[in-house]
């Protein structure tokens, strides 16, 4: 069924739609446009691709074998919606991303600004938001999350933005950072220093998120990790040999 997603996407030469059967029907939207975004696109021209429109990007079809591969598969089987885009030049530090997919929303949620990522890290995003989360937004808000509101997500510097610090986790695309949620009935729910002894119903989230986000992703840091996280959650996939949450 993938395949024939990807036909359609093809011959729509852009952002297209599909449904695919996997149990229920799902609709899904894939970009099968590679977007020269980073430093593309003045190499495009160059190659012979007619000048675009203001305001538009110029765009190639991305190849299927790319498109339907493996965790892009799987993105796309789980609904979000993204685009692939092309990785981002290493500069100097060495950054990188394997498998770069710009993150748009999923069943309705959205990911504001759009989140840059390797393909496995927003797989691993997505399916932490459409479980656990979503699970604990309804038992302790009564709600769903309508807005994932993204502080940071590919960024090539340091770790906490110190100049020669090891590269952070965010120059691989391998970590993402939320400061905080918009929910379906408008509440905003932010990430803050709050006290062990705070009982509201905010406070449990912020403690029920850290502690769910603990083991699918393998760094998590927040309010009073330390001075750089108090305002949003840390979540990445550094490798290692036990989850490092604190
Ligand atoms: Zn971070």
């Amino acid at each position: 069924m993938i395949s024939g997603v990807m036909k359609r996407c093809a011959a729509a030469r852009g952002v297209c739609s599909g449904r695919m059967r996997h149990g229920s029907a799902v609709l899904v939207r894939l970009a099968v446009v590679l977007s020269l975004g980073w430093a593309g696109t003045a190499s495009a021209q160059a190659a012979g691709d007619p000048a675009p429109r203001p305001r538009e990007k110029p765009v190639v079809n991305l190849p299927l074998s790319t498109a339907a591969s493996g965790c892009t598969a799987q993105l796309l089987e789980a609904g979000a919606v993204f685009r692939a885009t092309p990785s981002p030049p290493a500069g100097a530090l060495g950054c990188g991303i394997d498998d770069p997919v710009r993150l748009d929303s999923v069943a309705g949620t959205v990911f504001r600004p759009r989140a840059v990522l390797s393909c496995v890290t927003a797989l691993k995003l997505v399916r932490f938001l459409q479980r656990p989360l979503t699970d604990e937004v309804r038992a302790t808000m009564n709600t769903d999350v309508k807005t994932v509101h993204v502080a940071a997500s590919y960024a090539c510097r340091g770790r906490n933005r110190q100049a020669g610090a090891k590269l952070s986790e965010h120059g691989y695309g391998r970590a993402v950072d939320i400061r905080g949620l918009t929910f379906a009935d408008g509440r905003r729910w932010d990430v803050s220093p709050r006290r062990d002894n705070d009982r509201s119903p905010a406070a449990r989230l912020q403690r029920r998120v850290r502690a769910l986000a603990c083991g699918p992703f393998t760094t998590v840091l927040g309010p009073g990790s330390d001075a750089y996280h108090d305002d949003h959650f840390h979540f990445d996939l550094a490798p290692r040999n036990a989850a490092y949450c604190r």
